[in-house]
């Protein structure tokens, strides 16, 4: 069966643009194939500290140098969102929206997707004052106070960078203990501007003139409860598996994450996953990196 490529690979986050570079220059005939622009999670993180090479960079720059890279090597790069993968005996069709591919094998490399809260309007908010990424919203907010939800790197590091736009930042975590860096701790609350409330969650939103104007919160030991009146609600609660695609293929996955291999090989023959989607302990830039090298050296040893 003549395909359109060897392997697809499907996301442009940093681990499918690595897996990229390393079938490419392995020689074997790639396209990589993403829904919105390259860099994936990476495109949400403002200041980078801890890639080895770099004492700093911002997210999209980290985005743009790898996307350079794979388009100066030749990759091919096809717009579309999966919709559906279709495995056959000797080869593969991944349906999207933009059309329908045909390939041997496939790296899944679609990353994860911010969670929501689960508020009845955060839907109808998002772009009118709820955001799930800073770098990209916050300058809409010079001057304004915001509130951030969450306890973790994302969390901390993204109020940090509210603090310096915004005149308030109220970061309300769930407990008192944060997963985040105690070096990126330390950074924020030294910020005169930051608020801290702790054992607190957001249980809703008002809506005034078509945009966020107050958030309501709970203590979640007394249940007392409050509101703020807030310009904006960057919420950083963690990530889903970007895997609702794969549900039906057969393909093995824990908690929606794709189970691999030390190999990062799937149970299905010519199927590798890497970076974020897969179930794993680390979820940081290093190893998504790392893992899609992994993949792409596994597939090329497996099909030559
Ligand atoms: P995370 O580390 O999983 O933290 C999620 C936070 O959201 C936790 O504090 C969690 O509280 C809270 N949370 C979860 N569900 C919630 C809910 N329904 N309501 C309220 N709060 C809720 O997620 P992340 O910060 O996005 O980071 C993801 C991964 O990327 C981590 O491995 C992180 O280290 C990494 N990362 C690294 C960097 C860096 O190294 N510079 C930067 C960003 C992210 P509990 O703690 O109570 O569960």
């Amino acid at each position: 069966m003549a395909v359109d490529f060897n392997t697809i690979v499907i996301g442009a986050g940093v681990s499918g643009m690595t897996a990229a570079i390393y079938l490419k220059r392995s020689n074997i005939e790639v396209a990589i194939l993403e829904k919105a622009a390259p860099g994936g999670q990476v495109n949400w993180t403002n200041d980078i500290e801890n890639y080895p090479g770099f004492s700093h960079i911002d997210g999209p720059q980290l985005a743009m140098n790898i996307f350079t890279q794979i388009t100066d090597l030749g990759v091919e790069y096809r717009y579309g969102n999966v919709l559906e993968i279709v495995i056959k005996e000797d080869y593969k069709i991944i349906k999207t929206d933009n059309g329908e591919l045909t390939c041997q094998n496939i790296i899944i490399a679609s990353g994860r997707r911010p969670r929501r809260i689960g508020l009845t309007n955060e839907q109808e908010l998002t772009g009118k004052g709820i955001s799930y990424c800073a770098i990209c919203d916050g300058p809409f907010f010079k001057g304004k106070r915001v509130m951030v939800v969450g306890g973790g790197n994302s969390a901390v590091e993204e109020a940090h960078y509210l603090s310096d736009i915004t005149s308030e930042v109220l970061l309300v975590h769930r407990s008192e203990k944060f997963r985040a860096d105690e070096i990126a701790k330390e950074r924020l609350f030294s910020k005169e501007n930051v608020k801290t409330y702790l054992n607190y969650v957001v249980v809703g939103a008002q809506e005034e003139n078509g945009k966020l104007s107050k958030v309501y919160l709970e203590n979640t030991i007394t249940k007392e409860t409050l509101e703020e009146n807030v310009d904006g609600l960057f919420i950083y609660i963690g990530h889903e598996p970007e895997t609702t695609y794969l549900e039906n293929t057969g393909i093995k996955l824990e908690d929606g994450y794709v189970v691999v291999d030390n190999r990062m090989a799937t149970n299905i023959k010519g199927i590798y996953a890497c970076g974020d989607v897969i179930k794993k302990e680390v979820y940081q830039i290093a190893n998504a990196t790392g893992e899609g090298a992994i993949a792409a050296l596994s597939l090329k040893k497996d099909v030559h």
